[in-house]
Protein backbone atom coordinates (compact mmCIF):
# COMPACT_ATOMS: atom_id res chain seq x y z
CA UNK A 1 0.00 0.00 0.00
CA UNK A 2 0.99 3.10 -0.73
CA UNK A 3 0.97 5.78 1.98
CA UNK A 4 1.81 9.93 2.35
CA UNK A 5 3.83 11.44 5.25
CA UNK A 6 2.40 14.67 6.16
CA UNK A 7 4.44 16.30 4.17
CA UNK A 8 3.43 14.68 1.52
CA UNK A 9 -0.26 14.49 2.19
CA UNK A 10 0.53 18.42 2.08
CA UNK A 11 1.99 18.61 -1.36
CA UNK A 12 -0.81 16.30 -2.80
CA UNK A 13 -3.47 19.02 -1.69
CA UNK A 14 -2.45 21.74 -3.11
CA UNK A 15 -1.02 20.02 -5.86
CA UNK A 16 -4.70 18.88 -6.26
CA UNK A 17 -6.24 22.72 -5.69
CA UNK A 18 -3.52 24.17 -8.02
CA UNK A 19 -5.04 21.33 -10.75
CA UNK A 20 -8.46 23.54 -10.60
CA UNK A 21 -7.06 26.64 -11.86
CA UNK A 22 -6.28 25.27 -15.40
CA UNK A 23 -8.50 27.38 -16.96
CA UNK A 24 -7.45 30.63 -15.00
CA UNK A 25 -7.31 33.22 -16.61
CA UNK A 26 -9.91 32.44 -18.85
CA UNK A 27 -11.91 31.19 -16.88
CA UNK A 28 -12.48 29.97 -13.29
CA UNK A 29 -15.83 27.98 -12.53
CA UNK A 30 -17.79 27.55 -9.11
CA UNK A 31 -17.04 24.28 -8.50
CA UNK A 32 -13.19 24.50 -9.61
CA UNK A 33 -12.67 27.99 -7.41
CA UNK A 34 -14.44 25.62 -4.31
CA UNK A 35 -12.02 22.93 -5.37
CA UNK A 36 -9.40 24.58 -5.40
CA UNK A 37 -10.19 26.87 -2.06
CA UNK A 38 -10.84 23.44 -0.18
CA UNK A 39 -7.92 21.67 -1.19
CA UNK A 40 -5.58 24.80 -0.78
CA UNK A 41 -7.32 24.96 2.96
CA UNK A 42 -6.25 21.91 3.74
CA UNK A 43 -3.02 21.72 2.13
CA UNK A 44 -2.12 24.99 4.32
CA UNK A 45 -3.71 22.88 7.58
CA UNK A 46 -1.13 20.19 6.69
CA UNK A 47 1.69 21.88 6.27
CA UNK A 48 1.12 24.09 10.11
CA UNK A 49 1.27 20.52 11.34
CA UNK A 50 3.73 19.16 9.47
CA UNK A 51 6.27 22.62 10.87
CA UNK A 52 4.99 21.77 14.36
CA UNK A 53 6.18 18.07 13.67
CA UNK A 54 9.42 19.46 12.19
CA UNK A 55 9.66 20.84 16.00
CA UNK A 56 8.38 18.26 17.91
CA UNK A 57 7.56 14.53 16.85
CA UNK A 58 4.97 14.07 19.57
CA UNK A 59 3.20 17.75 19.62
CA UNK A 60 0.94 16.93 16.43
CA UNK A 61 -1.24 14.60 18.31
CA UNK A 62 -3.99 15.70 20.50
CA UNK A 63 -3.84 12.44 22.63
CA UNK A 64 -0.91 9.96 23.60
CA UNK A 65 -2.64 6.91 22.02
CA UNK A 66 -1.58 9.09 18.88
CA UNK A 67 -5.04 8.70 17.78
CA UNK A 68 -6.03 12.41 16.51
CA UNK A 69 -3.94 14.65 15.59
CA UNK A 70 -4.19 18.32 16.54
CA UNK A 71 -6.42 21.00 14.68
CA UNK A 72 -4.58 23.05 12.68
CA UNK A 73 -5.24 26.52 14.79
CA UNK A 74 -3.87 24.59 17.66
CA UNK A 75 -1.04 23.67 16.02
CA UNK A 76 -0.40 27.37 14.90
CA UNK A 77 -0.53 28.76 18.35
CA UNK A 78 2.42 26.12 19.21
CA UNK A 79 4.23 27.15 16.34
CA UNK A 80 3.78 31.03 16.51
CA UNK A 81 6.47 32.22 18.59
CA UNK A 82 9.15 29.81 16.80
CA UNK A 83 8.34 30.78 13.06
CA UNK A 84 11.28 31.68 11.33
CA UNK A 85 9.58 34.69 10.02
CA UNK A 86 6.49 35.75 12.21
CA UNK A 87 3.22 35.74 10.82
CA UNK A 88 1.34 38.71 11.16
CA UNK A 89 -1.68 37.84 13.43
CA UNK A 90 -3.90 39.59 10.46
CA UNK A 91 -2.18 37.76 8.29
CA UNK A 92 -3.11 34.50 9.72
CA UNK A 93 -6.78 35.58 10.92
CA UNK A 94 -7.19 36.43 6.98
CA UNK A 95 -6.80 32.28 6.65
CA UNK A 96 -9.25 31.98 9.48
CA UNK A 97 -12.00 33.88 7.96
CA UNK A 98 -11.56 31.32 4.84
CA UNK A 99 -11.80 28.38 6.89
CA UNK A 100 -15.31 29.90 8.74
CA UNK A 101 -16.51 30.35 4.93
CA UNK A 102 -15.41 26.65 4.22
CA UNK A 103 -16.94 25.32 7.26
CA UNK A 104 -20.34 27.11 6.04
CA UNK A 105 -19.78 25.84 3.02
CA UNK A 106 -19.97 22.34 3.95
CA UNK A 107 -23.26 22.94 6.01
CA UNK A 108 -24.72 25.39 3.60
CA UNK A 109 -24.48 26.95 0.25
CA UNK A 110 -20.45 27.13 -1.41
CA UNK A 111 -20.12 30.98 -1.43
CA UNK A 112 -16.89 33.11 -1.42
CA UNK A 113 -18.81 35.60 -3.55
CA UNK A 114 -16.72 37.42 -6.36
CA UNK A 115 -13.69 37.05 -4.43
CA UNK A 116 -12.69 33.26 -5.12
CA UNK A 117 -9.27 34.29 -6.63
CA UNK A 118 -7.92 36.41 -4.20
CA UNK A 119 -8.81 33.98 -1.76
CA UNK A 120 -6.97 31.54 -4.11
CA UNK A 121 -4.17 34.34 -4.20
CA UNK A 122 -3.85 34.36 -0.45
CA UNK A 123 -4.11 30.62 0.34
CA UNK A 124 -0.92 30.58 -2.57
CA UNK A 125 0.72 33.02 -0.64
CA UNK A 126 0.59 31.35 2.96
CA UNK A 127 1.25 27.61 1.49
CA UNK A 128 4.46 28.91 0.15
CA UNK A 129 5.18 30.98 2.87
CA UNK A 130 5.17 27.60 4.83
CA UNK A 131 6.90 25.75 2.65
CA UNK A 132 9.77 27.97 1.32
CA UNK A 133 10.59 29.74 4.90
CA UNK A 134 9.34 27.24 7.44
CA UNK A 135 9.99 24.02 6.06
CA UNK A 136 12.95 24.88 3.99
CA UNK A 137 12.40 23.63 0.57
CA UNK A 138 11.54 24.73 -2.71
CA UNK A 139 8.11 25.20 -4.54
CA UNK A 140 9.12 24.14 -7.59
CA UNK A 141 10.50 20.95 -6.75
CA UNK A 142 7.65 19.43 -5.12
CA UNK A 143 4.97 20.46 -7.97
CA UNK A 144 4.53 20.12 -11.40
CA UNK A 145 5.98 22.52 -13.50
CA UNK A 146 2.13 23.40 -15.09
CA UNK A 147 1.45 23.68 -11.47
CA UNK A 148 4.35 26.40 -10.69
CA UNK A 149 3.14 28.41 -13.53
CA UNK A 150 0.15 28.37 -12.25
CA UNK A 151 1.17 29.74 -8.77
CA UNK A 152 3.32 32.53 -10.19
CA UNK A 153 0.30 33.62 -12.54
CA UNK A 154 -2.39 33.91 -9.75
CA UNK A 155 0.27 35.69 -7.52
CA UNK A 156 1.37 37.91 -10.42
CA UNK A 157 -1.90 38.78 -11.15
CA UNK A 158 -3.08 39.74 -7.62
CA UNK A 159 -0.19 40.87 -5.27
CA UNK A 160 -1.21 38.76 -2.12
CA UNK A 161 -0.75 42.41 -0.16
CA UNK A 162 -3.61 43.87 -0.60
CA UNK A 163 -5.85 40.85 -0.98
CA UNK A 164 -4.51 40.25 2.81
CA UNK A 165 -5.09 43.97 3.52
CA UNK A 166 -8.66 43.60 2.47
CA UNK A 167 -9.18 40.61 4.39
CA UNK A 168 -7.55 42.17 7.40
CA UNK A 169 -10.31 45.06 6.89
CA UNK A 170 -13.45 42.30 7.09
CA UNK A 171 -12.00 40.95 9.81
CA UNK A 172 -11.65 43.93 12.14
CA UNK A 173 -14.70 45.40 10.94
CA UNK A 174 -16.48 42.23 12.11
CA UNK A 175 -14.77 42.86 15.43
CA UNK A 176 -16.18 46.27 15.76
CA UNK A 177 -19.44 44.80 15.01
CA UNK A 178 -18.89 42.28 17.29
CA UNK A 179 -18.35 44.41 20.05
CA UNK A 180 -21.47 46.81 19.25
CA UNK A 181 -23.16 43.68 19.29
CA UNK A 182 -21.86 42.34 22.88
CA UNK A 183 -23.22 45.53 24.29
CA UNK A 184 -26.74 44.79 22.88
CA UNK A 185 -26.17 48.26 20.49
CA UNK A 186 -25.40 50.64 23.90
CA UNK A 187 -21.54 50.95 23.13
CA UNK A 188 -19.62 51.36 19.84
CA UNK A 189 -15.86 50.11 19.98
CA UNK A 190 -15.16 53.60 17.66
CA UNK A 191 -15.50 56.81 17.20
CA UNK A 192 -18.13 57.56 14.39
CA UNK A 193 -15.72 59.64 12.16
CA UNK A 194 -13.10 57.95 10.26
CA UNK A 195 -9.24 58.60 10.74
CA UNK A 196 -7.70 61.51 9.68
CA UNK A 197 -4.76 58.82 8.72
CA UNK A 198 -6.34 55.81 7.23
CA UNK A 199 -9.85 57.18 6.74
CA UNK A 200 -11.72 53.92 8.17
CA UNK A 201 -13.60 53.97 10.86
CA UNK A 202 -11.56 52.81 13.53
CA UNK A 203 -10.45 54.97 16.35
CA UNK A 204 -11.00 53.18 19.57
CA UNK A 205 -12.88 54.28 22.46
CA UNK A 206 -12.98 51.33 24.54
CA UNK A 207 -10.41 50.53 25.74
CA UNK A 208 -11.24 46.91 26.22
CA UNK A 209 -11.12 46.40 22.83
CA UNK A 210 -8.06 48.20 21.67
CA UNK A 211 -5.93 51.49 23.25
CA UNK A 212 -7.78 54.52 23.74
CA UNK A 213 -7.74 56.89 20.80
CA UNK A 214 -5.38 54.53 18.77
CA UNK A 215 -6.92 53.49 15.00
CA UNK A 216 -7.36 49.65 15.12
CA UNK A 217 -6.67 49.94 11.22
CA UNK A 218 -3.23 52.13 11.26
CA UNK A 219 -2.36 52.39 14.54
CA UNK A 220 -2.27 56.41 14.42
CA UNK A 221 -2.81 57.61 18.08
CA UNK A 222 -5.65 60.55 18.81
CA UNK A 223 -6.02 63.01 21.49
CA UNK A 224 -9.57 61.40 22.01
CA UNK A 225 -11.55 63.12 24.74
CA UNK A 226 -15.32 63.34 25.69
CA UNK A 227 -17.12 66.37 26.71
CA UNK A 228 -17.95 66.84 30.46
CA UNK A 229 -21.62 67.52 29.97
CA UNK A 230 -23.14 65.64 27.09
CA UNK A 231 -20.61 62.47 26.68
CA UNK A 232 -19.88 63.11 23.40
CA UNK A 233 -15.96 61.98 22.31
CA UNK A 234 -14.09 64.10 20.10
CA UNK A 235 -10.38 64.66 18.95
CA UNK A 236 -9.96 67.67 21.49
CA UNK A 237 -6.69 68.42 18.91
CA UNK A 238 -9.62 69.71 16.25
CA UNK A 239 -12.27 70.33 18.24
CA UNK A 240 -13.58 71.27 21.67
CA UNK A 241 -12.06 73.61 24.47
CA UNK A 242 -10.02 72.15 26.99
CA UNK A 243 -12.17 73.96 30.30
CA UNK A 244 -9.82 72.93 33.41
CA UNK A 245 -6.35 72.25 33.46
CA UNK A 246 -6.85 69.30 34.87
CA UNK A 247 -8.12 67.94 31.68
CA UNK A 248 -11.87 68.70 31.48
CA UNK A 249 -13.33 69.07 27.78
CA UNK A 250 -15.96 70.61 26.24
CA UNK A 251 -17.44 69.74 22.95
CA UNK A 252 -18.02 72.90 20.23
CA UNK A 253 -21.80 71.82 20.70
CA UNK A 254 -21.70 72.47 24.56
CA UNK A 255 -19.32 75.33 24.71
CA UNK A 256 -21.43 77.41 22.43
CA UNK A 257 -24.15 76.30 24.74
CA UNK A 258 -22.13 78.13 28.03
CA UNK A 259 -21.30 81.04 25.62
CA UNK A 260 -24.48 81.96 24.81
CA UNK A 261 -25.58 81.35 28.11
ZN1 LIG B 1 -10.34 17.93 -7.91
ZN1 LIG C 1 -6.43 54.88 10.86
ZN1 LIG D 1 -20.86 68.15 24.75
Amino acid sequence: MQTFNLFENAIDSIDHGLQHLSDYPDELSLSDAKQSIMNLINGLDLLILEKLRSLDEEAIFENKSKSNTLKAEEAYKRIKNELNEEIEDWEFKAYAILKRLRNNAVHYEFSFGDDNIKNISLLIHLCLRFIETELDMEIEELISNDNYQRCRRVLKDLPFGEIIEERYVDAIEADIYAYSYSTKGMYSAVLDAPCGNCGREGISIAEDFYPYGKCVFCEEQYNIQACERCGHEFDADWEGVQVHEDGDYLCDGCNDYYLND
